[in-house]
């Protein structure tokens, strides 16, 4: 059974969060990571430009700080995405992280974009006891690191269901290409006898794969479609959804079998900040309002363990009414006890930790271990 290290955001005059962070962290063991002279990455998601709900930048701070004071030297990545946005090049990832408030001086570290200027400086890394992906593409900086950490946003997700440690190093550190093989079983269809043909998909797509021909709904190109999902997110009446019932199953477990790339045969360790819950994904360039209230912090040396036990403390919470989730009750939806499954009803959520688990990246098995 892994351990998993858990604080809440209450605090006492004169300990910031950033400092509660810290002694999280120690509890958790950090210290007995070997980081003296060690090339250490922090990988985040800076946020795409016009979200607000991505980590700020004193999280990073504040591990970067402690990296250092242990003789490490951290530095903080991402990889670019698939999609035309804000963050699809290092020039404008870079960019949209200094607006985002990730900048040498906010954060103490240099940024490295972990794939490079277009997306294609990556390394095949072979997934021992893969299923779907005995080869993943990983941004090369990325791999370069002696040690890994995770620092991950906790939130809701439009195909993964949640986005935690498994999310934010599978699919986030995959270049380009590892981004596409990921995502390659996820095109989605149109359910026309919902859709009203508002358009607002075809502004969430970067690859002009949605077209609206004479009966004015929504129809998508499946050849220049690159499934990245994010016109499912986009419409306001659940008119798309995944082409393959098995396309999110399928998505998690190549997210789990890309974590196991990264993370094999080096020091890692993970933090879950569970802020700002929104329903969706920090890559959309807005957010929605919160689906719960902010739960608190986690950290520890499983990543299977963290997302489960994170998973865990949201569903144990109540959610807002005036959320995406709190809409689907209104509606009807039933409360299940899922609470992302009820935020997004067509997503798999449970592929990810447990493929993650049968490959041997962790155990769902959790002691949480409260701190003040
Ligand atoms: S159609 Fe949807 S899934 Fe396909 S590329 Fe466009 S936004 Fe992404
Ligand atoms: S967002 Fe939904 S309802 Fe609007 S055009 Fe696209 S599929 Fe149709």
């Amino acid at each position: 059974m892994s351990k998993v290290y858990f604080t809440d955001f209450r605090t006492k005059v004169g300990i910031s969060i950033p400092e509660k962070l810290k002694r999280l962290m120690k509890e958790a063991g950090f210290e007995t990571l070997p980081l003296d002279h060690k090339y250490v990455v922090i990988k985040m998601h800076f946020g795409e430009f016009g979200n607000l709900t991505y980590l700020r930048p004193q999280y990073p701070r504040a591990v970067g700080e402690y990296v250092k004071k242990l003789g490490g030297f951290p530095f903080l990545s991402d990889c670019n995405t698939l999609y035309p946005g804000f963050r699809k090049n290092a020039l404008d990832h870079l960019q949209c992280a200094a607006m985002d408030g990730f900048t040498r001086d906010s954060t103490g570290m240099e940024i490295l974009i972990g794939d490079g200027l277009k997306g294609t400086d990556e390394v095949d890394v072979p997934v021992e006891g893969a299923k779907y992906c005995p080869v993943a593409h990983i941004g090369r900086a990325i791999m370069d690191a002696d040690v890994y950490i995770s620092l991950a946003h906790f939130k809701g997700h439009e195909e993964a269901g949640f986005g935690g440690a498994l999310k934010n190093t599978g699919m986030g550190c995959g270049s380009r290409a590892g981004k596409m093989d990921q995502h390659s079983s996820g095109k989605p269809r149109v359910d026309l006898d919902k859709c009203r043909g508002c358009h607002m998909c075809a502004k969430e797509c970067g690859s002009d794969a949605i077209t609206y021909p004479d009966d004015g709904k929504a129809h998508i190109d499946l050849e220049a479609c690159k499934g990245c999902g994010r016109c499912i997110g986009a419409c306001p009446f659940d008119a798309i959804s995944p082409l393959s019932y098995l396309a999110n199953e399928i998505l998690g477990c190549k997210i789990a079998e890309y974590s196991k790339a990264v993370v094999s045969g080096r020091p890692c360790f993970y933090i879950n900040i569970i802020n700002n819950v929104s329903p969706n994904c920090d890559c959309h360039a807005e957010n929605d309002a919160a689906i719960i209230p902010d739960v608190g912090m986690a950290a520890s040396f499983d990543p299977v363990a963290l997302d489960q036990a994170c998973l865990d403390l949201c569903n144990a919470a109540e959610s807002f009414r005036n959320s995406q989730v709190g809409d689907r009750y209104a509606k009807g939806a039933e409360h299940t006890g899922n609470l992302f499954k009820d935020n997004n009803p067509e997503v798999d959520d449970d592929s990810a930790l447990r493929h993650g688990e049968e490959i041997g990246l962790g155990s769902r098995k959790y002691e949480l271990i409260r701190i003040k």
